[in-house]
């Protein structure tokens, strides 16, 4: 049995004119169902640009992911936005909510999107997420706090197998930042794979394993 996620000898040059950056350097690993793996490393040594890849948002230049099986990687978009749809779920900085939908319509178009309509379900999520009250307001209505938690339940919407998430917990305090690593814990507890992007050590120290990035590469 292979892993949920794998990601096998991934490479992403990027080129602008005659600068050429090697952004990824041949990174492989796996991570199993039920395990949240911490990603750090400096800033630059290519995290955001392997979670890109990992979530099939970006192609790499060499090397594939796979998701349960399924290859990612060099596919055309409309089967990788697919596959993302129904079993990637995608937690960025700052939210990734449309502004003119409210919270509950925000879950919704995600459920939409990977063909999924479940009225109970959407409520469930953004009660998870401890924003039962606030279903109804829209994004400008949010605090940092509140709208660090609708993007995770967005992310969640269709009870994801892979969760990525690049930086969750950067701009908030403490303790809405414990609550949302302890809501992608509880993911991985029920059999999720779980990629968090952390500057954090307190989160880093909270996950299975920490993988470590320097220079596009894995530190040993
Ligand atoms: P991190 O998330 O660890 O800070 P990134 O993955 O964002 O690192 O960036 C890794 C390297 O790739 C950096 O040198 C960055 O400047 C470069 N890079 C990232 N995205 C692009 C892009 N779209 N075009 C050119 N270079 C990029
Ligand atoms: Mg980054």
């Amino acid at each position: 049995m292979s892993p949920l996620l794998q990601a096998e000898s991934l490479y992403r040059f990027y080129h602008a004119g005659d600068d050429e950056t090697l952004a990824l350097q041949g990174v492989s690993f796996g991570v199993e169902a039920g395990e949240m793996v911490a990603v750090t490393g400096p800033s630059g040594s290519g995290k955001s640009t392997l979670l890109g890849c990992l979530a099939g948002l970006d192609e790499p230049t060499a090397g594939m992911v796979s998701v349960d099986g399924q290859r990612l990687s060099r596919r055309p978009e409309a089967e990788r936005a697919a596959i993302r749809a129904s079993s990637i779920g995608m937690l960025f900085q700052s939210a990734n909510l449309v502004e003119h939908l409210t919270v509950s319509e925000n879950v919704q178009l995600a459920q939409r999107v990977a063909g999924h309509r479940d009225r109970d379900r959407t409520m469930q999520v953004i009660e998870d997420v401890g924003l039962g009250a606030r279903a109804h307001a829209r994004p400008s209505q949010l605090s940092g706090g509140e709208s660090a938690r609708a993007g995770l339940a967005v992310a969640l919407a269709n009870d994801p197998k892979v969760i990525l998430a690049d930086e969750p917990t950067g701009e908030l305090d403490g303790v809405t930042a414990q609550r949302v690593v302890e809501l992608l814990r509880a993911r991985a507890r029920a059999g999720a794979a779980v990629v968090i992007v952390t500057h954090n050590p307190a989160v880093a120290d909270d996950a299975d394993r920490e993988i470590t990035l320097a220079d596009g590469r894995v530190r040993s």
